[in-house]
């Protein structure tokens, strides 16, 4: 509806600046907000009123068509808006069938009677949350005018983090990472849970997120791939990188069958701390030749499309990575000579199956996006699971309760 919107308010401002204008402009702001609900909300009610057929009805009787005002200033109702609290005297009309009288501003806003934060501003202020810290959250509001209580941005956040559910797409590729990160929790030492994190690499490029839990270090994986069971299950075969632990995925059934890979990245970085335990002085020359060895037989090149190359390759791969774990052995490192024979068996399955550039970690981005957020303070388990959902969701997955509106 068209409608002309006039407002008359007295300001006083003491001097043009950009700075008096500015702060003059943030106070005109909240009375802005109140009236201009308040005009629209009139000329919407004034023209329904005069329609034959409102777009409401009784709520005792069931009558649609025959209403009188009963007050334009009823009793106050408030609700808070992502661009503040709005304050409304609220419609009241009466049913000419059977006299029941009812408000009607909360019918033509959409919103259920007595919620004071309706659920279009939890879904903003639940963003606003997750990719922000509450305190930098309150203070970019604050300075549009309104002062933002931090419980209601981690009550936002908590309310729309637990509807999301993540799950694998059928429709995207049969290849996944899967890799955890340490999270601060209230009331546990510095690293006491992980968060673990499946992504699903797309179509088009990209990676979206298909799991998340938090739970102990290097173990409950169960936890993150027990709800998408069902939907592996939908594949012939799954390509899956990871360092996790994935015994339930063994127990997937006849008709999945999940490939494993190493994680190229993680098993140089990971050797180092295995340098360390066996007492290598860093940066000495049999540290250097080591890691320096290690990283060149974990360094895949994806441009090579022949098959019998790429078998002759793996040969190569897998010759030097003996001789390097017999130069472990020879140099008395037990615990690096373990560790690179544990993780020969699943190196290059990626590059066996021609999973070109699919086997160097893209979940390592994910952890980033997620620590810029969670490490500003200690969670709960439950309160930095929402907000990290919240979060990869937006990043990763399409979510956008700004958008949701328009869709
Ligand atoms: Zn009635």
């Amino acid at each position: 509806m068209e409608m002309d919107y006039q407002i008359n308010l007295r300001i006083d401002i003491p001097e043009p600046t950009l700075k008096a204008i500015s702060q003059a402009y943030v106070q005109l702001l909240p009375l802005l907000l109140s009236d201009f609900f308040k005009a629209v909300i009139h000329t919407f009610a004034e023209h329904f009123l005069r329609l034959v057929k409102k777009p409401f009805c009784c709520e005792r009787c069931g009558n649609d068509e025959e209403f009188i005002w009963k007050t334009r200033e009823g009793k106050p109702t408030g609700l808070l808006t992502i661009f503040g609290l709005v304050h409304l005297a609220q419609l009241q009309v009466k049913c000419k069938r059977c006299g029941h009288k009812m408000y009607i501003t909360r019918k033509l806003l959409g919103v259920e009677p007595k919620v004071k934060v309706p659920r279009e501003t939890v879904g903003k202020l639940a963003l606003l949350g997750a990719l922000a810290s509450f305190r930098v959250a309150q203070k970019i509001v604050g300075m549009f005018g309104w002062v933002l209580d931090r419980m209601t941005i981690w009550r936002s956040v908590q309310r729309v983090g637990k509807e999301i559910r993540f799950e694998v797409d059928e429709k995207e590729l049969a290849m996944g990472q899967a890799d955890g990160t340490g999270i601060p929790i209230r009331g546990i030492r510095k690293r006491g849970k992980e968060l673990k994190v499946f992504v699903q690499l797309k179509r088009t490029g990209g990676i979206r997120i298909a799991g998340l839990a938090i739970g102990n270090y290097e173990g409950e994986w169960e936890k993150l791939f027990e709800p998408l069971l069902e939907g592996l299950r939908k594949f012939k075969q799954f390509f899956l990188v990871t360092d996790g632990d994935t015994n339930i995925l063994n127990a997937l059934g006849e008709r999945v069958k999940v490939v494993f890979q190493r994680c190229l990245w993680h098993i140089p970085h990971q050797f180092k701390w295995y340098l360390w335990k066996d007492g290598v002085k860093r940066k000495s020359q049999p540290w250097i030749y080591a890691l320096a060895e290690l990283l060149d037989i974990c360094a895949i090149r994806s441009y090579v499309d022949d098959e019998k190359v790429i078998r002759q390759m793996v040969r190569r791969k897998e010759q030097r990575h003996s001789e390097l774990i017999g130069y472990c052995l020879q140099q008395g490192w037990k615990h690096c000579a373990t560790y690179l024979e544990n993780a020969a068996s699943d190196m290059f399955t990626g590059l066996l199956n021609r999973m070109h550039g699919k086997t160097v970690s893209l979940v390592e981005r994910v952890m980033r996006t997620v620590n810029m957020r969670i490490n500003v303070g200690k969670w709960s388990v439950e309160g930095a699971l929402n907000a990290v959902k919240i979060r990869l969701a937006y990043y990763y997955n399409g979510f956008d309760p700004c958008l949701e509106q328009r869709a």
